[in-house]
């Protein structure tokens, strides 16, 4: 098997999983509780938040743990929102963040507040004089993500941040794709709220957090008990938590090499796929991505057809975000960038991790040249586009 989808989720690493055992079997206190037992788990929870905390340069009592991404941008959305009613109810963010984001600025849409959402240029960078443009008296927060989950393309964070600490507006970001990708200190980039998850980075599933800047106003997302500073209540997913801050770690300290790595053959792969390929092209960014993207549209080609064969080659890939597949609609971030329609339904994303190799690669773009041939040759519409040619000689 070859897995290039790890923008969806990646594999929970070995000495991740090692360090979140011993919460399971030996343990497994409650942290809330006073005997030593409980206090193993609390002494562990402590160590991932600082763990967490100093790779953002952030305070550990910053850092809130959460059930994931998800989560993350719920809380930071709709708690703002409520704690800051009184100033205003105007919010803005782009039209290529995650659903999590999106779906959440419509549920607020409902509740009788106004969202403007930015466009982004073909390369899926926002304007940053339309941003500034779109801050109004009675705005209340810029959720802008880090880097688009589909085509990799990282936004100019550290001028959003610094636009909206000149304007009074607080700055979310969803940093799911970026963080453990690329450096990020929340004091440099003007950051009030980040979200992270676990599973993107080599941790575990159903875990994440989300970073509040001290000062902000923002309400509790779960009622209950007083874990998370009464903010998020319930008992805390130790190991969860141990696996997060042990994935923290590993990711900020092979950081450096692995991307690296993961940038050199992606460009081998994208330079492979656009030499080798013809009548396709890479979508996003081409310097300001994240190392392990890329995602390329192919013309006269039904993605979900492409995804089919190469699974049947063993290979993983996606053709957007897994969260649209098995919906016929095609990708909102790839139409915000002006691809048409069926430009858009032709995307394949293929996502690296420092384990894939020059040779899984030269293996994909062999099965896909063949398998976009194949497609090519049962498409009516590349028939056309050929007859067409000829004619025009
Ligand atoms: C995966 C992802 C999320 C959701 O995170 P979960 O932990 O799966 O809930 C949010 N935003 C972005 C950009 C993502 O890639």
């Amino acid at each position: 098997m070859i897995y290039l989808d790890n923008a969806a989720t990646t594999k929970t690493a070995p000495e991740v999983v090692d360090a979140m055992l011993p919460y399971f079997s030996e343990y497994y206190g409650n942290a809330s509780t006073i005997y030593g037992l409980g206090s193993e788990s609390k002494k562990a929870i402590t160590n991932a938040r600082e763990i967490i905390a100093g790779s953002l340069g952030a305070k550990p009592e910053e850092i809130y743990f959460t059930a994931g991404g998800s989560e993350s941008d719920n809380w930071a959305l709709k708690a703002t929102a409520e704690a800051y009613a009184s100033k205003g109810k105007h919010i803005i963010t782009t039209k290529i963040e995650h659903h999590a984001v999106l779906h959440t600025c419509e549920y607020l849409e409902k509740q009788g507040y106004e969202v403007t959402y930015l466009n982004v240029d073909r390369d899926g960078v926002i304007d940053l004089e339309e941003l500034k443009s779109a801050i109004r008296p009675d705005t209340i927060l810029i959720s802008i993500m880090f880097a688009n989950n589909e085509i990799g393309t990282i936004e100019p964070v550290r001028e959003i941040g610094e636009i909206a600490r000149e304007r009074g507006v607080l700055f979310h970001t969803d940093a799911v794709q970026a963080f453990g990708q690329t450096p990020i200190n929340v004091d440099e980039l003007h950051i009030d709220m980040l979200s992270a998850s676990g599973h993107k980075l080599n941790g575990p599933k159903g875990i994440g957090f989300l970073y509040i800047r001290t000062g902000v106003k923002i309400r509790s997302f779960v009622h209950g008990g007083a874990q998370e500073r009464s903010r998020r209540a319930g008992t805390e997913n130790v190991p969860g938590i141990v696996g997060l801050g042990a994935a923290v770690e590993r990711a900020v300290s092979t950081m450096g090499p692995r991307t690296q790595k993961e940038r050199d053959l992606r460009d081998y792969l994208i330079g492979r796929v656009e030499r080798e390929i013809p009548y396709c092209w890479l979508n996003g960014h081409r310097e300001k991505r994240l190392p392990n993207n890329a995602n390329f549209s192919f013309l006269y080609i039904e993605g979900e057809s492409m995804l089919i064969m190469l699974d049947m080659k063993g290979i993983c890939a996606s053709s957007g975000s897994a969260c649209t597949s098995g919906s016929l609609d095609p990708s909102h971030v790839l139409l915000a960038i002006g691809l048409k329609h069926e430009e858009a339904h032709g995307s394949l994303r293929l996502t690296l991790s420092e384990e894939t190799t020059r040779e899984e690669l030269d293996f994909v773009v062999e099965e896909l040249k063949k398998i976009v041939e194949r497609l090519r040759q049962m498409s009516p519409l590349y028939e056309d586009f050929l007859k067409n040619q000829k004619a025009d000689g």
